[in-house]
């Protein structure tokens, strides 16, 4: 496969856009190589510039689970765009969207859209220091929650891939009431509010883990107890795992009630839209209902409602039951061609969120995936590249099944992923 085309159009990017990408993992800096300039998406597929065609398991970072330009939501859009791009109005669309996630995760009770996730984290931040009174939040290493200030000491995602503690430009002050814990240690968490005893206005987490690679969480249970003991609020970050691990979300699959939910990537269907939402009476300190300020010119804007609301009703149970059997057989297919290659390795789960892991010990936090083997992540990424399979670019990512895959789709990645196999065996250090 040649990549020309990409590569002229990454010189030309790279003078006008800082690192010629618009979001750090785009670049490939973790694997090499030059990224692939996409021209077009349909169903399971994405073609680049230079007319190459993939199957895609990134599935924009999570968003397409129906796969590339759905008809349905495709229609939908064009319906939208034709009656106008932005009002600064309400709309009808608004309340449909809100209401289509308050009918599918149940302790959400009222939701405010806003334009990305890492606004709906921000502004859930925000919204649990004012309600509480409190300064302090905690925070999982490994975990990420887009780029807020706050939020960035040892996140996950592209923080982790660049291997950066935190980031040039957050003050201490921003950072000084951070508190960041091993994911998955309930002692710490113990600690932490016996050490801060009314000051820790919330806990945040990724509701599983997708990150740092797919980690199920062990502890949301007690989480929960924990907060409600100590009179802080739980916010359960599922910009990732909502509407994408079942029809609720990871709260579907697990049941534990967060105070406080953050919804992004799917819930827009492709386009700029994220939201956060939870109980009424934390909710309604909201401005205008409320004292605690937030908004947004673009906010609920018609044409993302349009694309989300499509994307959600399209997506029913035969879908989630699709995306489930879909990671599954992926994963089965990592196992048998890394098993046959002498690759130690973990193969691991968080609802239809798949991760490779090159250990042989379960990772169950930040630190155990930076354990793993990370420099064979290179060679078996490019390796599927060339032969039209479109991997996330990073060690520390989940790869996002769609519904769209079909037996031809699992046959190009059969084919390609014993020479991935045999190359991060023969990879070096
Ligand atoms: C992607 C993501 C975010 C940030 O969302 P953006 O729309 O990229 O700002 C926040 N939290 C989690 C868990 C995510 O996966």
């Amino acid at each position: 496969m040649t990549a020309t085309r990409s590569q002229a159009l990454f010189e030309r990017a790279a003078a006008v856009i800082p690192g010629g990408v618009n979001s750090p993992v785009r670049a490939f800096h973790s694997v090499g190589g030059t990224p692939r300039f996409m021209v077009r998406g349909e169903g399971p597929h994405l073609w680049d510039a230079d007319g190459n065609r993939y199957v895609d398991l990134v599935s924009s970072w999570g968003p397409m689970i129906l796969g590339h330009a759905h008809p349905d939501v495709v229609h939908a859009v064009r319906e939208a765009a034709v009656h106008g791009l932005s009002f600064g109005t309400p709309t009808e669309g608004e309340i449909e969207l809100a209401e289509e996630i308050i009918d599918r995760v149940a302790p959400v009770h009222q939701v405010r859209l806003v334009n990305s996730g890492t606004e709906a984290t921000m502004s859930a931040i925000r919204l649990a220091r004012g309600f509480t009174g409190r300064r302090k939040i905690v925070k999982f290493a490994g975990c990420y929650h887009g780029h807020v200030d706050a939020l960035l000491a040892q996140a996950g995602s592209g923080v982790a891939t660049l291997g950066l503690p935190t980031s040039p430009g957050v003050t201490g002050a921003q950072a000084a009431d951070t508190l960041v814990l091993p994911y998955n240690d309930l002692e710490a968490v113990r600690q932490a509010f016996a050490d801060h005893p009314d000051e820790i206005a919330c806990v945040i987490t990724e509701a599983a883990a997708g990150n740092m690679g797919a980690i199920a969480p062990r502890h949301n249970a007690e989480l929960k107890q924990l907060c409600q003991d100590h009179g802080a609020l739980l916010i359960m970050d599922e910009v990732m795992t909502g509407f994408r691990v079942s029809r609720a979300g990871w709260y579907g699959l697990e049941n534990v009630a967060g105070d406080l939910y953050t919804f992004g990537k799917v819930m827009s269907g492709g386009l700029p839209a994220a939201a956060f939402g939870g109980r009424t009476d934390v909710m309604s300190k909201l401005a205008p209902a409320g004292p605690v300020y937030q908004a947004g010119t673009l906010s609920g804007n018609p044409v993302a409602v349009a694309a989300g609301l499509a994307t959600l009703r399209a997506a029913t149970d035969d879908v989630y039951r699709t995306l489930d059997a879909n990671a599954t057989r992926l994963g089965a297919l990592f196992t048998a061609a890394l098993t046959e290659a002498g690759v130690a390795h973990r193969v691991q789960f968080a609802g239809n969120l798949v991760s490779v892991f090159f250990t042989d010990a379960d990772v169950t936090d930040y630190a155990g995936a930076q354990r793993a083997d990370t420099w064979r992540f290179p060679a078996f990424f490019h390796a599927l590249l060339d032969r039209g399979v479109y991997a996330p670019p990073s060690a520390f990512e989940a790869w996002f099944v769609n519904a769209a895959m079909t037996d031809d789709d699992f046959e190009v990645i059969a084919d390609a992923l014993p020479h991935a196999a045999r190359a991060a065996a023969e990879a070096t250090q």
